[in-house]
């Protein structure tokens, strides 16, 4: 069956995104070709470089082409920071529910770490929490009027007159849809226990709710998957000092983005991380890293987590045998320490590191 559909082309959303976006996009495409399975790629645009063209950086035939073709692959794009539109990677995720962000943080030999073997994957709640957005500007009336709402709901509150406000929704539901999400990952991926991340001392409500429902979750998988639970804070430094002794980690949004990054250190950087958005059978894969503008256009960009998240599309496809080829290409490549980036090298300086596109030629000749 599989053998089959590797025969006929797949068609795939590409968005190649901005900054170094089209640059760790077309290495990728490059390596997914060379893996054996034929692609029909459908480029659409996102982001700065089409608002001016569309008048928005998420045109409406973006979303249609990831909803008709159930699967896409996204460079980064770039966020202007307090002005300019919303992110577009976040409202991606929002349109198209994809509720769960997966990003697995291995350690590939070659990589230089102080740690022998680091295997977790990291599940981030993708819809709501302080990321959903709602916010309200200080001194606006909107603002000015939730704040007094405030004060009369709770008149122990205590707040200066004059501050902005954004909002943390968590909900039963999508603290569930999520923590199940990682335990269901862990059984497929033959892992021993799921951690809950959270804040729940502090955060009664919200955090509370979401540890709550995640200890509800756990009772089903009992005797298959352990269960535990740990605050953000403690988590940060025991994944620094014994990161072998978790294996699913699962979070809200803003933790998950903010342990993700730290866990990308732990394997070698960003530029090695890669992720996955997934909702109810639709699927949008993305590295961990952002459009790192400076590096735009110079073929300087590791392009290896966006590899890898194709590595990850191909196995969501079930096109395990080109996956399996794919990742130990890299793993070849980076354990070999050779053709490798400027980030990968002991000294950033390295004038042996090579560009985007030359290891992305030298995982295609690993591949052969
Ligand atoms: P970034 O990930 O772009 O860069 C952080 C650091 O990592 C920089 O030093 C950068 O040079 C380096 N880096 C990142 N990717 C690399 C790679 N592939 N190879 C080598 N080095 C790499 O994060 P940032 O600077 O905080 O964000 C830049 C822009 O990207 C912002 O507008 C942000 O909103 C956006 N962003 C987008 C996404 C996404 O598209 N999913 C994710 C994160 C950030």
């Amino acid at each position: 069956m599989v053998e089959r559909e590797s025969m006929s082309k797949r068609k795939i959303t590409l968005i190649p995104g901005d900054g170094i976006g089209p640059e760790v996009s077309l290495a990728t495409q490059r390596c997914i070709e060379a893996s054996g399975v034929a692609v029909d790629w459908e480029t659409v645009q996102a982001g700065s470089d089409i608002m001016e063209k569309a008048g928005t950086p998420l045109p409406d035939s973006v979303l249609e082409s990831v909803r008709r073709n159930r699967v896409a692959i996204k460079g980064p794009i770039t966020t202007p920071i307090g002005s300019g539109f919303r992110s577009v990677n976040v409202a991606l995720r929002k349109e198209l529910d994809l509720y769960a962000c997966l990003r697995p943080c291995k350690l590939y030999p070659g990589i230089r770490s102080p740690f022998e073997r680091i295997d977790l994957i990291l599940v981030r709640e993708n819809t709501e929490d302080l990321y959903a957005g709602i916010e309200f500007e200080a001194g606006t009336p909107e603002c000015k009027s939730i704040v007094s709402k405030i004060m009369e709901l709770n008149p122990k509150a205590k707040m200066n007159q004059d501050p902005a406000i954004s909002i943390k929704p968590i909900s039963r539901s999508g603290s569930e849809r999520i923590v199940r999400f990682a335990f269901e990952t862990a059984l497929k991926n033959g892992r021993k226990k799921v951690t809950a991340v959270h804040k729940a001392n502090i955060m009664k409500c919200t955090d509370g709710l979401f540890l709550r429902t995640a200890k509800e979750v756990a009772k089903e998988f009992e005797g298959r998957i352990a269960f535990e639970d740990r605050i953000v804070d403690n988590m940060c430094m025991q994944l620094v000092q014994r990161p072998e002794e978790y294996d699913v980690l699962v979070l809200p949004n803003l933790y998950g983005d903010i342990v993700s990054d730290l866990c990308a250190g732990l394997i070698g950087g960003l530029g090695i991380a890669p992720g996955a958005n997934i909702g109810d059978g639709i699927a949008l894969f993305e590295a961990t890293h952002g459009s790192a503008p400076k590096y735009k256009g110079l073929n300087k960009a590791n392009p290896t987590a966006m590899i890898l998240s194709g590595m990850l599309m191909l196995r969501y496809l079930g096109e395990d045998k080109a996956a399996d080829k794919l990742e130990h290409a890299v793993a070849a490549v980076l354990k070999e320490g050779r053709f490798v980036t400027y980030d990968l090298k002991k000294d950033r300086q390295d004038p042996t590191a090579v560009g985007t596109s030359q290891m992305a030629d030298a995982i295609i000749k690993a591949m052969k």
